[in-house]
C-alpha cells in the first residue's frame, strides 16, 4: 500500500522539492491532495502530473480558473478557501501531511491534521513559533508524530536516533549567517530586498530568505528545536557556519558530538521525514569534504537584533513568540515591497513586543487574537 500524502503549499520551494522526492519514489508514495494560495496554473500542472484525489486553492478568487484548468480531470475534486484547506487534511485516506505553507496560515490546518491523528512532516516552523506549547501538547494527546523537515532539525533528529536513553548536554544549531554576515551596521542600513534575496547557500521561498538575512529564522529555529526535542533554550547554541555542510549536531553527556553533514539539498530532510526510520536512495551530488575548510563563528546579536528578540520572546514565554511572529510577518512583507528598511524591521518588532497585550497562558483563541492585534500594531508603525 502506497502512503497517501497531503501537501499543504505544493507550489512553494519545499512543496516542489517534496514532489520531486515523490516522483523518485512513486512505488512508495502517492499524492492525495495538493494545495496552494495563488499559483493556480502551477497547481493545475502539478495536478495533471500527480493525479491527486483533490486540490485546494486557498484564495477563492482563483476557484473558477482552477476548475476550468482541470475540466479534463473529472476524478480530481476541486475546492477553494481556508476552510476547505483545513478540512482536506482530515480525509480518511491521508497518511501524512506535509505542512509546507509559509507563515501563521499553517497553524490551523496543522492543528486539524494533528487532531485527525495524521503523521505531520513539519516544514512550517511558524506553527511551533506561534503555538509550540499547544502543538506539542496536542501531538502527545492525539498520538500524532511530528517529523522535522527543517534541515537543522532533521539533522538533530538524525543524531538522536538510537540515543533515547542518553542525556543530551546541548544542541549545536548551525546557521549560514545569511548574505550580510560580514556587513557593518552602516552597510546594513542600506541593504535592499534584492540583496537579501540572494542567499549564499540555500534556494528558498522569499519570506524565509529575508528571515535568514535578519537571523530571525535562526531565532525561530531555536524555538522550533526547544519544542520538537524538549530541550531548554540555554542548552541550544547557535553557530555561524558559512559553508552549510554541518547541518547541526548534538553533544551528549560524555562529550561526544554527533553531527549530520551533507550538501545543502532540502530533498534529503523532506524524504527522511517521509521514510523515517528507513533511508531511501536520493539522486544528486554527494558531499566532497576535500572541497573547502569548515568554519564556525559566534553570532553577533547586537548587529542581528532579531536573534536577540527571539531569545527575549522565548524567555518571556506566553504569547510573546506569537507577537514576535506576527510583527515579523508584517515587516518582512513590507521590506520585500520596499516599505520598510532592513534595520527598521527589528525596531518595529521590538516596539510591537512592548505594546501588544501579554497573555501568560494562551489558548488557541488567544493566539488568534494576539496575531491580529500584533499585526495591527506593527502595520501602524510602518
Ligand atoms: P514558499 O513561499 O516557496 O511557498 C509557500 C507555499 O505556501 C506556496 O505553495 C503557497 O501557495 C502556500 N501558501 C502561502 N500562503 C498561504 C495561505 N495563506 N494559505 C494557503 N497556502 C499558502 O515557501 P517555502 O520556502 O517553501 O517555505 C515553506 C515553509 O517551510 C515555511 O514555513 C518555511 O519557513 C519552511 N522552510 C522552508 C525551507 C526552504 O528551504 N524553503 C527550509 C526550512 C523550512
Ligand atoms: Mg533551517
Amino acid at each position: 500500500m502506497k502512503q497517501q500524502i497531503c501537501i499543504l503549499g505544493s507550489t512553494g520551494s519545499i512543496g516542489t522539492q517534496a514532489l520531486d522526492v515523490i516522483r523518485q519514489h512513486n512505488d512508495l508514495y502517492e499524492v492525495y491532495c495538493l494545495t496552494a494560495n495563488n499559483r493556480v496554473d502551477q497547481l493545475a500542472a502539478q495536478a495533471h502530473e500527480f493525479k491527486p484525489a483533490a486540490v485546494v486553492i486557498a484564495n477563492e478568487a482563483h476557484y473558477g480558473r482552477l476548475k476550468e484548468l482541470l475540466s479534463d480531470e473529472p476524478d480530481i475534486k476541486v475546492y477553494a478557501g481556508a476552510a476547505a484547506l483545513e478540512q482536506i487534511v482530515e480525509a480518511q485516506p491521508v497518511d501524512m501531511v506535509l505542512a509546507a505553507m509559509v507563515g501563521y496560515a499553517g497553524l490551523a490546518p496543522t492543528i486539524r491534521a494533528i487532531k485527525a491523528r495524521k503523521k505531520i512532516c513539519l516544514a512550517n516552523k511558524e506553527t511551533l513559533v506561534v503555538a509550540g506549547e499547544l502543538i506539542t501538547r496536542l501531538a502527545m494527546e492525539y498520538h500524532a508524530p511530528i517529523l522535522p523537515v527543517d534541515s537543522e532539525h532533521s539533522a538533530i533528529f538524525q543524531c538522536l536516533v538510537g540515543e533515547d536513553m542518553n542525556e543530551v548536554e546541548k544542541l549545536l544549531l548551525t546557521c549560514s549567517g545569511g548574505p550580510f554576515r560580514n556587513f557593518t551596521a552602516e552597510q546594513l542600513a542600506h541593504v535592499t530586498a534584492a540583496d537579501a534575496l540572494r542567499h549564499p547557500t540555500w534556494d528558498m521561498g522569499a519570506k524565509i530568505t529575508i528571515d535568514s538575512a535578519t537571523l530571525m529564522n535562526k531565532g525561530f529555529e531555536v524555538m522550533e528545536a526547544k519544542w520538537l526535542f524538549g530541550i531548554p533554550a540555554d542548552k541550544i547554541q547557535v553557530l555561524i557556519h558559512p559553508q552549510s555542510v554541518v547541518h547541526s549536531a548534538v553533544q551528549y553527556a560524555d562529550g561526544a558530538v554527533k553531527a549530520q553533514l551533507g550538501v545543502p539539498d532540502m530533498r534529503l530532510p523532506i524524504q527522511y521525514a517521509f521514510s523515517f526510520p528507513q533511508r531511501l536512495h536520493l539522486d544528486g551530488p554527494r558531499l566532497d569534504l576535500f572541497s573547502r575548510p569548515l568554519e564556525f563563528f559566534e553570532p553577533d546579536m547586537r548587529k542581528f537584533k532579531c536573534l536577540a528578540l527571539a531569545y527575549e520572546a522565548l524567555n518571556k514565554g506566553g504569547n510573546m513568540a506569537c507577537i514576535l511572529n506576527a510583527s515579523n510577518e508584517v515587516v518582512n512583507a513590507a521590506f520585500r515591497e520596499d516599505r520598510c528598511s532592513f534595520l527598521a524591521m527589528a525596531d518595529i518588532i521590538e516596539r510591537t513586543m512592548q505594546r501588544a497585550t501579554f497573555i501568560e497562558a494562551p489558548d488557541y483563541e488567544a493566539y488568534v487574537a494576539t496575531d491580529a492585534e500584533a499585526r495591527r500594531i506593527a502595520a501602524e508603525m510602518l
